[in-house]
């Protein structure tokens, strides 16, 4: 299979990302995931925030129409409603969105490998030895993009997710739900313990989902429960269900130890997810690019010192009140104390804290190259 200098593990958005950065400065990429083709088993929803449209070069015709409001569902089915003068998410199609970054990947020269397993790797002076299910690899660098459970980051001996929660949804066209495009995000200890069970509808497509820790409840049966319980809310009558998603979420926050001179992880597999929101998709395109720009760093000065910016350590701290906000919403397991904590939602103070939960711009803090810069004033990372 010959050499490269940098061989990445997984092809989600994270891999994808990463492999089309490194390969437009220069480097020599192979890019290999387990997956066929990069349209099947997707496993997220795909709701991209405002700040992530504005900061990278997704394509518009890769996004669903754009959603401003957002409803907040109460246990007792009580409704809160946000709206923002801005467009705030857009749902992506994912599978063309892969798809389109996969042609750039191979136009900017990347190696790509389909259908093709890692295994594992060893080191001898200064090159790695990379087993694939096709066959072996010489690499200079490894890059774990596989995922909230990463075989990569065990084998690299670099910190692994420890908490995690699951999420199952299905994906409608043709289903009908009053008023403009929206989030409908809704609290039930059961349905949906310690996250939120979701309605996604940009007017195309309409996401039904449910999230919460595995150990608490059925995820596929809490779906079937919450499709039952919002038949007043989404009418699915004329609706045809073209996919079942479901995948893990880690939401430990970003893991510590995420890099060395052999390898370093992102995405999923670095925990690069907001603990709260359970938002993974900006961190995705923000860490990448970061990595990105260390590696070839690295690389180019063989100098490890150019790895040391590359720690969760740094951006743990910036994530604090979210993982406290995780531990709080962890602790609600009452129907009535979450019916509480959604009537004090109203006061004005907690309302706007709300609101920021929805609509602010902090999913995963700028790093590098972006820190000295407002958000609006640099070009699109691309
Ligand atoms: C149900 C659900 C809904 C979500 N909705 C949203 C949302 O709306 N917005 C948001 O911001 N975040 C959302 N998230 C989180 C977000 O989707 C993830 O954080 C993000 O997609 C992670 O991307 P990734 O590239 O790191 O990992 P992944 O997308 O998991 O990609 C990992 C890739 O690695 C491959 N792989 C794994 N192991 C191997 C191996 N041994 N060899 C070869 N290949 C391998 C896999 O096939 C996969 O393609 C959701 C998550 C779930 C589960």
């Amino acid at each position: 299979m010959g050499g490269c200098d940098v061989t990445i593990i997984g092809a989600g958005l994270a891999g994808l990302q990463c492999a089309r950065l490194l390969a437009r400065k220069g480097l020599r990429v192979l890019l290999t995931d387990r997956k066929q083709a990069l349209d099947q088993k997707i496993h997220t929803t795909g709701i991209f925030v405002r700040r992530t449209l504005v900061d990278f070069d997704i394509p518009p015709d890769c996004l669903g129409p754009a959603i401003r409001h957002v409803t907040l569902y109460s246990p007792a089915l009580r409704p809160m409603e946000f709206a923002s003068e801005h467009d705030e998410f857009s749902i992506g199609r994912m599978g063309q969105l892969y798809q389109r970054y996969l042609q750039q990947c191979l136009l900017a020269g990347v190696q790509w490998l389909p259908e093709t397993s890692y295994l594992g790797h060893s080191a001898t002076s200064g090159k790695l030895t990379v087993r694939l299910s096709t066959g072996e690899i010489t690499t200079s660098y490894l890059i774990g993009a596989d995922g909230a459970r990463s075989r990569v980051a065990r084998d690299l001996n670099l910190d692994q997710n420890q908490e995690w929660i699951v999420g199952v949804e299905s994906v409608f066209e043709g289903a009908a739900i009053d008023g403009p495009p929206r989030l409908l995000c809704f609290l039930d200890p059961q349905l949906a313990p310690g996250y939120i069970a979701w309605i996604a509808h940009d007017g195309e497509e309409t996401h039904l989902g449910v999230g919460g820790y595995a150990a608490r409840f059925d995820p596929v049966a809490a779906l079937e429960a919450f499709r039952a319980r919002v038949s007043r809310i989404v009418d699915l009558k004329n609706a045809k269900q073209i996919e079942r998603r479901a995948g893990y979420i880690p939401v430990g926050g970003v893991l510590q130890n995420i890099a060395n001179s052999n390898g370093m992880l992102i995405g999923d597999a670095a925990g690069a997810v907001s603990p709260l929101t359970a938002g993974g998709l900006d961190p995705c395109m923000r860490l990448s690019a970061f990595a990105a720009q260390v590696v070839s760093e690295y690389l180019s000065s063989g100098d490890p010192s150019a790895l040391e910016v590359y720690s969760g350590e740094l951006f743990r701290a910036r994530f604090a009140s979210r993982l406290w906000a995780r531990r709080l919403a962890a602790t609600f397991r009452q129907r009535q104390l979450l019916e509480l904590g959604c009537a004090v939602l109203r006061f004005p103070l907690l309302n706007r804290v709300a609101r920021h939960v929805f609509f602010g711009r902090g999913s995963f803090p700028d790093v590098g190259l972006l820190d000295s810069q407002p958000c609006s004033s640099h070009a699109k990372i691309c």
